[in-house]
């Protein structure tokens, strides 16, 4: 995930010390030197994410986060305050004046980049949730976008694993403080079937319980559907970051360092929370707006009408964020066959199945669009090529191992499905790509079906 920070800063080797670490890892950086030209940074710059120093001369890094946070178009964007090491009141002074998170000097570089990560997912959700109202707009249909309260904790419903009874007990307090309904449980054995009633917002794991191996159980936890939209964080001794780099590579979305911190505590939650509210409610706005204007009778996914415009839309902000785009298009291998064979309405359950498939296995921030009879589009945004490239072998993969069953005769079809896939560039426009997109699709034909191909 790539994006563009915005550091503010009064001290100029404090800048050029998180700059290096962010060109490092690939993001964008623009710089201020005070608060003042913060604001008229954002005014001509897109900006996805702030990293906002609290001691500065003139207007401070409270004041500065009011005025981004009070104009309606930098609210979305996220602020990180740098503080200096525990300064416990600057924490709360940054969290009252609308910062999402804060560091604390000297800045570890996990821990920057896990902070930076997890606010960028979120605001990554909340502007495509942005754009596909608009989108919906066009075709005169007034989706809401949701208006979170600033705490989200009110009944949040969150797994607490942890088998150390008193800090298990202290964040359950904490947390039930503040309007969550905690299950804290010491035995991770009976939680993966327990989260199938309870439907948590998010799940906290201690990494170091006492007979289980705490990766494992996250790892387990992302592979499997019921998982996949509920984030994890992870309960982090100071001294053992090397736990939250593995943590951070498995899926882990964020983590809370221990000795506790109850501003940290609260405030993580509170992020995560939002993202998952913030998700559900794409999910639901999706599903409600199960339109005939933009969706595809058939299968429920979106139409061509549809891709025309949100495509238009989400290419312009991509090239204008620099955000990578990966376009992908899907035909059914030898469909006229199964329409021969079994009949077209048995055909009309494969089309049905195929497109499930692709919900399932795609994040609900993608889009997957019936773009014609056999033939499905679908879009990714943030992501990397090679991602792109396994989740689209994940689809083919589940397509070749699915049956349907023939509706007229019960007879069993198999089939499979070939896969173009590119990725959106610079100066690129909807037909362009997806004309792209069409003839790695054709070669995947070409050279035997059932394959990825990339161009
Ligand atoms: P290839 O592997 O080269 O893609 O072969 P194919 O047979 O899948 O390709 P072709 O594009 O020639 O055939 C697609 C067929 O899909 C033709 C059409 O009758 C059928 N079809 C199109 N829309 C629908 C639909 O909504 N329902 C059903 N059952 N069939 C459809
Ligand atoms: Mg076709
Ligand atoms: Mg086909």
């Amino acid at each position: 995930m790539s994006g563009t920070v915005l550091v503010v800063d009064d001290l100029l080797p404090n800048i050029k010390l998180l700059e290096a670490k962010l060109n490092a890892d690939y993001y964008m950086v623009l710089t201020a030197k005070s608060g003042r030209e913060a604001l008229s940074v954002l005014e001509t710059n897109q900006v996805d994410i702030i990293l906002l120093d609290v001691m500065m001369p003139e207007m401070d890094g409270f004041e500065t986060c009011r005025a981004i946070k009070t104009n309606p178009k930098f609210a979305n964007i996220p602020v990180i305050m740098v503080t200096a090491l525990s300064e416990v009141e600057d924490r709360v002074m940054g969290l009252k004046s609308g910062a999402d998170d804060f560091l604390t000097k000297p800045i570890n570089d996990v821990i920057l980049m896990a902070r930076i990560k997890s606010l960028l997912r979120l605001k990554a959700i909340i502007d495509e949730i942005k754009v596909r109202s608009e989108s919906l707009s066009q075709f005169g249909i007034d989706s809401q976008i949701m208006h979170l309260d600033l705490n989200v904790l009110t009944n949040a419903k969150i797994i607490l694993i942890d088998d150390d009874l008193a800090q298990g007990n202290l964040i359950q307090k904490y947390l039930t403080e503040n309007g969550a309904i905690v299950d804290l449980q010491k035995d991770p054995g009976v939680v993966i079937e327990q989260i199938k009633s309870f439907l948590p917002d998010v799940i906290i794991i201690n990494s170091q319980l006492l007979n289980t191996d705490s990766l494992r159980l996250c790892s387990q936890m992302r592979s499997q559907k019921e998982f996949r939209n509920i984030p994890i964080l992870l309960l982090v001794d100071e001294d053992e970051i090397n736990i939250l780099v593995k943590g951070l590579d498995i899926g882990v979305n964020d983590y809370i360092m221990t000795p506790l911190d109850q501003t940290e505590l609260l405030t993580r939650i509170n992020t995560q929370v939002k993202k998952k509210r913030y998700q559900d409610d794409l999910v639901n706005q999706l599903k409600n707006n199960a339109n005939l204007v933009v969706k595809d009778a058939l299968t429920g996914v979106f139409n061509r009408r549809y891709l025309d415009i949100y495509g238009k839309k989400i290419i312009e902000q991509c090239t204008s964020t620099q955000t990578t785009l990966v376009i992908g298009v899907i035909d059914i291998d030898h469909f006229k066959k199964v329409n021969d064979t079994y009949g077209h309405l048995a055909g009309d359950e494969v089309i049905k199945k195929i497109a499930s498939l692709l919900v399932e296995n795609l994040r609900v921030t993608d889009l997957v669009v019936r773009f014609g009879g056999e033939e499905f589009v679908i879009i990714l945004a943030n992501i990397s090529m090679e991602d792109a490239n396994s989740v689209a072998e994940r689809v083919r993969n589940s397509v070749e191992t699915t049956t349907v069953i023939s509706p007229s005769d019960g007879k069993i079809i198999n089939v499979t499905a070939s896969f173009g896939l590119t990725k959106v560039q610079q100066g690129d426009y909807l037909e362009l790509a997806l004309d792209r997109a069409d003839q790695a699709l054709y070669k995947a034909k070409e050279s035997g079906r059932n394959r990825v191909i990339v161009l």
